[in-house]
């Protein structure tokens, strides 16, 4: 197949020489992909800004010996505009791009891509708090990846819950056995809002009270940061811009 198609999420983009970038994108059925878009630079593209982060676009390339190279792009989703826009949104959609450019090959499937458009699109409409559906589509790419946190039995002895010692070393909620001394305990109502980010229970999401928000928030980022080892740049930019907004 020298020239395929696929529907893509522009993750990044770096320039190439004068005029060209190579684009990241997290496509639908065929993984992450690297391609040049050529004279993508210049006033005169073809392109346009179809090619930008947070855009969703349908594209033909062709495949080349190391870098496929872009052939065509039409917009499926210009969530860009509307996100850049918002300082917030940015840096929540910023945070989902990195967090998508770090799945491996095996783990960019169809669901991951979907997952992404579904949160870009979100913040693009500011359908939620930002920092809300960065927190529920990192837990979701969490759970789709087989590292869900546990939210109900112990996450080491797999004791039956409730329990309340929260440790992101082991993976979750611990019982009182496994807990190390002096562990963090977790509110109940913050474990509910961890439980309904991670099924998109938005109902419940919009109407937690602030603390339990960013008790949770901390969790996650604390939880996907230690998960995804090298820690997530964007993240240090969500966490502390979200007093006075709410
Ligand atoms: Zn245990």
């Amino acid at each position: 197949m020298p020239t395929y198609r696929d529907e893509a999420v522009i993750l990044r983009t770096h320039k190439l020489g004068e005029a060209d970038r190579i684009v990241t994108m997290l496509s639908r059925r065929n993984g992450k992909i690297r391609a040049v878009a050529k004279g993508v630079r210049r006033t005169s593209s073809k392109f346009g800004s179809r090619l930008e982060p947070f855009m969703v676009a349908d594209v033909q390339l062709y495949q080349g010996r190391s870098l496929d190279i872009v052939q065509q792009a039409e917009s499926l989703g210009a969530y860009g505009s509307e996100i850049a826009a918002h300082y917030e949104r940015f840096t929540s959609a910023s945070a989902m791009a990195e967090t998508a450019d770090r799945l491996s090959d095996a783990e960019a499937t169809p669901e991951q891509y979907l997952l992404l458009v579904g949160g870009l699109r979100a913040l693009s409409r500011g359908e939620h708090d930002a920092r809300s559906i960065l927190d529920s589509y990192l837990l979701r790419v969490m759970a789709l990846s087989g590292w869900a946190p546990a939210l109900e039995d112990c996450a080491r002895c797999a004791a039956p819950g409730p329990h309340r010692n929260f440790v992101v070393q082991l993976g979750g909620l611990v019982c009182g056995d496994c807990a190390a001394a002096g562990a963090p305990r977790v509110a109940e109502s913050t474990l509910a809002l961890l439980r309904a980010l991670i099924r998109g229970d938005w109902d419940a999401v919009d109407a937690a009270p602030a603390a339990d928000t960013a008790a949770a928030s901390g969790l996650v980022s604390a939880y996907t940061q230690f998960h995804l080892e090298r820690g997530i740049r964007s993240l240090a930019h969500v966490g502390s811009d979200r007093e006075g907004t709410r």
